[in-house]
């Protein structure tokens, strides 16, 4: 019987730069394809990863082509929005957990989560070790599937993230830890004078902060359940 196969764009070891498993070291496997543009999201004006964007991009390899590839603990399936590519992602969860793998999902939440209907009767497990949904401007959809299913909600800061909708969000999802993410900006930053919204920067320094970090870091002081997550890969120069 065929493998089944996935649309591949590249697969690396680097640390998980963002949210809960920040510093934890994994083998990155990003699919191609994405589905912003015909779902209307407004996320493609900063995407880090549009390279991904594509469904005929990278090569196509079987699953065991991707799993020896894979020499980390942990494998984070990312995109593009890896969903697109459920039919191959499903066996390639089934593989990895048969050698030992955990599997980190990170997803736009448009589609909803695949389910191993053996694995659930069988366990009452779900298919993911860690799922990371990462909602999108303007209306921030998430899938109704998802609910109670949700381990991380990561939600990165523009000028469409108000504190109502990260609150609605979260509120639907209460099993998610709540990761408040600013958008990247390459250095040299512009100063920004006075301190930030929630006071924590340092009063006797000029704060270097991002309209979107000061955002980011209202939210959060505000909230004081949620965290914030900054790139950390980025600052690093990693992948
Ligand atoms: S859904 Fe993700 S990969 Fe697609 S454009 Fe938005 S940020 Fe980029």
């Amino acid at each position: 019987m065929r493998m089944p196969t996935l649309r591949v764009i590249e697969i690396f070891d680097s640390l998980q730069g963002e949210g809960y498993w920040t510093g934890v070291p994994m083998t990155f496997v990003r699919l191609a394809g994405c589905n912003a543009a015909e779902t209307g999201l407004g996320c493609a004006r900063w995407c880090d990863t549009p390279g991904s964007w594509s469904a005929g991009a990278g090569e196509e390899l079987d699953v065991s082509e991707i799993l020896g590839q894979v020499r980390l603990p942990r494998l984070c399936l990312t995109g593009g929005e890896p969903l697109l590519q459920s039919a191959g992602v499903v066996p390639l969860i089934a593989q990895a957990h048969g050698r030992g793998i955990k599997v980190h999902l990170e997803t736009n939440g448009t589609l909803p989560p695949p389910v191993d209907a053996a694995l659930l009767e069988s366990t009452g497990e779900v298919l993911f070790d860690w799922a990371v949904i990462s909602p999108k401007p303007p209306d921030y959809f998430v899938a109704p599937e998802w609910e109670g299913l949700v381990d991380e909600l990561k939600l990165v800061v523009d000028e469409g993230l108000g504190a109502a909708t990260a609150e609605r969000l979260a509120a639907r999802h209460p099993e998610a830890i709540i990761s408040i993410q600013p958008l990247w900006e390459d250095p040299p930053r512009p100063p920004v004078s006075g301190r930030s919204p929630g006071d924590a920067t340092t009063p006797d320094r000029p704060s270097r902060l991002s309209p979107s970090e000061h955002q980011a870091i209202a939210l959060v002081m505000e909230h004081p359940g949620w965290r914030l997550s900054v790139q950390t890969h980025k600052y690093l120069g990693l992948r």
